[in-house]
């Protein structure tokens, strides 16, 4: 989207106004790939019907069915694998019906033109791309390509500018985030990237998801327990909790060394949210090994929790295991865990009650327009719990705003989001001169470009 609003053309999320419209798709697992082709096909009615002349699609499906694409949606005029994205502009400007693969090699930088699609306050950096882990039921390596980690300079740069437009909240992704910096000779490069990141006054919380268990250094943990910005929160996916269950995922491990694991991170840093994630029906997966995982869940009380339903990907490594387990077996067992984890959800959020907290305002729910949500420093983005607010309103009338940084008093809690009202808005660090972000031309000269998400424009 940056490269595009460089050249001049106009992003918006109306599929019927644009001249080109673009899909970006996934294909990590069936379901996405369905949603991925649904919305190729929805797109291809656009073109054939309505007023765009061009149908591009993008990312990891292309890496998997170039050809297929091209071959059985006619509509499609060119595809755009993840090693070609700075090749976009060739593929809306030129008549180029497939672009020549190139391997997954492709990682931007700080000067990478890029458009924010996230709220202003709290944005994403990718610090590294691909992965070398050998989980058999993933495919990312063979879409995303080798683990290699973005230069160090550059996403301190890029974190400073996200600052100085208005970013408090910056969360560090990358598949394999705890291996950052390893592939340019830095140790604990991820501790040592959070350290610099932590002297950006602008900026509230940093946080990084996706920790890799066995890549969880004491000297990381030392670091985010130093530091008041680092947020006290750790995101580990740990797949599962039986030891042939994490052997036949390549993984490793079990679920006592993730016990022992946990009790390190919390003695370390006192307060610290975790989250992790689970993947349930994995080929092999007895009722044993599942009741192993609902004992872990058990003990190891966390804040968060995803569980995932085994999906069959037919160039995954577990594709070619025996013992599937049945589907309807496999949404059982999701269920039953998250019932567990409900429990302790709830058990866990009722202990705010009455409490007052910091939290970042995130503006109009989305589920509910009579309220407003934010977040409190354990909950990241998206993908945790919500605090609700009824009352933005201080007794002198003035009123918190999208992106201010509060002080709430907490009312009530139930399993996943908690209810409170803003008692005090707190001061903004102040804005800093932008630096190095590239500029989108002015309105009349600009093309449309269907983005299907709503846009905001760094600069
Ligand atoms: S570490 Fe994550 S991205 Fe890498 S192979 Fe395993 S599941 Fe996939």
């Amino acid at each position: 989207m940056g490269i595009l609003a460089r050249e001049g053309y106009e992003l918006t999320p109306r599929a019927d106004e644009a001249d080109v419209l673009v899909v970006n798709t996934c294909s990590f697992i069936e379901p996405a790939q369905k949603e991925s082709v649904d919305a190729i096909l929805e797109m291809a009615e656009h073109k054939k019907f309505g007023a765009a002349k061009k149908l591009i699609v993008a990312g990891c499906l292309v890496e998997r069915f170039r050809e297929q694409i091209l071959e059985q949606v006619p509509e499609v005029d060119a595809v755009v694998g993840t090693g070609e994205v700075e090749r976009i502009l060739e593929a809306v400007e030129g008549d180029l019906r497939v672009l020549p693969a190139q391997p997954p090699a492709f990682l931007y930088h700080d000067l990478t033109p890029r458009v924010i699609t996230t709220p202003r306050h709290a944005a994403y950096i990718k610090i590294a791309e691909g992965c070398d882990h050998p989980c058999t039921f993933c495919i990312i390596p063979q879409l995303r390509g080798r683990f290699r980690s973005r230069r160090f300079e550059s996403v301190v740069r890029e974190a400073e500018n996200l600052a100085a437009s208005g970013a408090r909240e910056i969360t560090l992704i990358g598949q394999d985030t705890t291996s950052y910096g390893e592939d340019l000779g830095l140790h604990d490069g991820l501790a040592q990237l959070l350290a610099k990141l932590a002297q950006v006054e602008d900026l509230l919380w940093v946080r990084f998801l996706y920790a890799y268990p066995n890549r969880v250094t004491q000297n990381l943990l030392d670091t985010l327990a130093a530091h008041t910005r680092l947020a006290k929160y750790m995101d580990m996916p740990l797949q599962h909790a039986s030891r042939n269950v994490l052997a036949r995922m390549k993984r490793g491990s079990h679920g006592d060394a993730f016990l022992k694991l946990l009790e390190r991170i919390r003695r370390t840093i006192p307060g610290v949210s975790l989250r992790t994630s689970f993947i349930v029906g994995f080929p092999g997966e007895t009722e044993h090994d599942f009741n192993e995982l609902c004992d872990f869940v058990r003990a190891a009380n966390l804040d968060w929790m995803g569980v995932f339903e085994y999906s069959d990907v037919d160039n995954a490594g577990s594709y070619a295991l025996d013992e599937k387990v049945e589907t309807d077996v496999i949404s059982d067992r999701r269920n039953r865990l998250m019932a567990i984890q409900k429990k302790i959800s709830r058990e866990k959020l009722r202990a705010f009650r009455g409490r007052i907290a910091i939290a970042l305002v995130e503006g109009e729910s989305k589920d509910n327009p009579l309220v407003w949500e934010a977040r409190l420093e354990g909950m990241a983005p998206d993908i945790d719990g919500k605090l609700y607010l009824t009352d933005l309103e201080l007794p002198g009338g003035e009123s918190a705003a999208v992106g201010d940084v509060v002080r709430v008093e907490i009312a009530k809690t139930d399993a996943y989001d908690l209810i409170g009202r803003v008692v005090e808005i707190l001061p903004c660090p102040a804005s800093r001169e932008i630096l190095a972000i590239p500029r989108v031309p002015p309105a009349e000269t600009l093309t449309r470009i269907s983005t299907g998400a709503p846009l905001r424009v760094l600069g």
